[in-house]
């Protein structure tokens, strides 16, 4: 991406500067559907404009990763045909890059040491917007005596933060309100997912950041992260979670049946319905490389539905 940057700006042949889209699954299990959602609309948002498609591996958590599970993930990507460009990312082997962050955090005085403990901030905050709790704040102005260090918090100012979401449309968060100080090295010395991903995207060139609108809430506190790092904010596009039919996020803890990679054609169809493309029924059960012929040409980020969730019955066929 980099190198891409680099070639246009001495040839001058390219006009609008080369899209990146990516795909980070957090392999803590198989894909499911709700995964392939967000792998094809990434996909095909950059492929359709000749854009690179990335996939990093979200493996930073070593309680929620499961071994084995990158490998198949790649494997299932393989099957349903999508094809990456350049080596695939792993969090895991990135901490010096979020040291760094964190140090450029440091010296801004942008973070302080919170020594409170999950149940302590429970007790006292109020709740937030998707984001479980409003931290209170206790440690922001000095770690009160008895208290050691146990995580580091980004200070976020009393502003609203507010972007243009390719699907959903404007949304606005006062971070002070709604989100409060948030951790960015948690207390078992994991460095927190929005650091690594705002970092990550930033190193990778990402220009469109396709996933979940179960992020949507978590958006406002990365751009204002990415600000605090002087990193550029990529353009966004939330697209709506599947749900079963009880309202859960389809994952590990809801059962969601993973995906078949012997029989692509079936769920990648119905991913292109979910996502409000109508593909013709001739297709469903088709060979991939003919389902995503069909989808590259056909791809139309406006016509995905401008909800948070989505049922998936229909598409999928409980
Ligand atoms: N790893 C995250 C997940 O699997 C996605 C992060 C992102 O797309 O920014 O939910």
């Amino acid at each position: 991406m980099i190198l891409g940057a680099s070639v246009a700006a001495h040839s001058g042949v390219l006009a609008h500067p080369p899209i990146v889209g990516r795909f980070a699954p957090s392999p803590s299990g198989p894909l499911h559907f709700g995964s392939l959602v967000a792998a094809a609309g990434s996909y095909l948002d950059a492929k359709s404009r000749g854009g690179r498609w990335l996939v990093r591996m979200e493996d930073l958590d070593p309680y929620r990763t499961l071994p084995g599970a990158a490998g198949e993930i790649l494997r299932t990507l393989e099957a349903f045909g999508f094809a990456w460009d350049g080596p695939v990312v792993y969090q895991s082997q990135r901490s010096p890059a979020y040291r760094q962050a964190l140090e450029t955090l440091r010296s801004r005085a942008a973070i302080y040491p919170c020594g409170c403990s999950r149940k302590e901030i429970a007790e006292l905050a109020v709740a937030g917007v998707g984001v479980g709790y409003v931290y209170p704040g206790t440690c922001r102005d000095g770690l009160p005596q008895g208290k050691s260090e146990r995580a580091l918090r980004l200070r976020v100012a009393d502003e609203v933060v507010g972007f243009d979401d390719n699907v959903q449309g404007r949304f606005r968060q006062n971070l002070a309100e709604q989100a409060g100080d948030f951790v960015v090295m948690r207390a078992d010395g994991v460095f927190a997912y929005p650091l690594a991903v705002v970092v990550d995207d930033a190193a990778q060139g990402v220009t469109h950041v396709v996933r979940g609108a179960d992020l949507l809430a978590a958006t406002p506190r990365q751009i204002y992260l990415q600000k605090g790092l002087d990193l550029p904010t990529p353009a966004y596009a939330h697209l709506p979670v599947a749900v079963n039919e009880h309202g859960q996020k389809l994952g590990k803890q809801t059962r969601a049946a993973p995906l078949d990679p012997a029989r692509p054609g079936e769920a990648l169809f119905k991913a292109l319905v979910f996502l409000g493309q109508g593909p013709p029924a001739e297709l469903f059960g088709a060979d991939p490389g003919q389902l995503w012929a069909w989808g590259l040409k056909r791809w139309r980020l406006a016509q995905v539905c401008r909800v948070v969730q989505m049922p998936c019955g229909q598409a999928v066929g409980w």
